[in-house]
């Protein structure tokens, strides 16, 4: 566990590190975990089955190849934030079946993860899911990795009108819908844009990923999110 950005003179012990991040979080009250890579590691591969569909919806839709889709959905994450995002704004194309299609994938790399579970559920308050994925994806995702009946409430992109993070908005319509006080609140993200309007909005931000990256509104870095939850709890 890291804080980022570390003070280049001094490196803090790993006892001062533990008793400093337990003391950050010892005033938040809501707790919220997005999905994909950050509930489960990037090795489980999930994500290679949902791009493989999501090529083809947009093969389908728009009638193009696979390399122009390929390349508008790069041009959609960066310029929209999600494939949907763009779709929707450039193209009008609805998004209830697409979201269906993208996520009918198997959960057969995914394993229970009592540690997790275990972890999770020792946090003190409200835990919550906010995913760009949809609710009942979402939820498939939850019981195969064991962690049903943990959280108190999961939120997909459907839930912010289909407005994805890193959209400002979207959090504001997803904290609003739940009643998160932002300032007592930390946020569990692998995608760095999603961590910048949690932060400006005064929650705990934690980066959950396998290599650090420093930036403003990353206070903490993690690569074990169940030995991370254990340490501040
Ligand atoms: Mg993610």
């Amino acid at each position: 566990m890291t804080r980022n950005p570390l003070p280049l003179a001094s490196v803090p012990s790993p006892t001062y590190l533990k008793c400093m991040s337990k003391h950050a979080f010892s005033h938040v009250s809501t707790w919220v975990f997005d999905l994909d890579h950050t509930l489960y590691p990037p090795s489980a591969r999930l994500f290679d089955l949902i791009e493989v569909r999501m090529t083809a919806y947009v093969m389908q839709a728009l009638g193009v190849d696979q390399h122009e889709a390929d390349r508008l959905r790069a041009l959609y994450w960066r310029t929209h934030g999600t494939t949907l995002a763009g779709l929707m704004r450039e193209h009008d194309v609805d998004p209830g079946p697409y979201l269906t299609v993208v996520h009918d994938i198997s959960m057969d790399s995914l394993t229970p993860d009592p540690a997790l579970a275990a972890a999770i559920r020792a946090l003190p308050g409200r835990r919550i899911v906010y995913t760009n994925g949809c609710a009942p994806y979402a939820e498939r995702v939850i019981a195969a990795r064991g962690l049903d009946g943990i959280f108190d409430a999961v939120y997909g992109v459907e839930h912010a009108d289909f407005l994805p993070k890193p959209d400002h908005a979207a959090f504001s319509k997803v904290f609003a819908k739940d009643g998160v006080d932002t300032r007592r609140a930390a946020m569990f993200e692998d995608d760095v844009r999603n961590l910048a309007a949690p932060h400006a909005m005064g929650m705990r931000t934690v980066h959950v990923a396998p290599e650090p990256v420093a930036h403003d509104h990353i206070e903490f870095h993690t690569d074990d999110l169940s030995g991370f939850l254990r340490s501040i709890t």
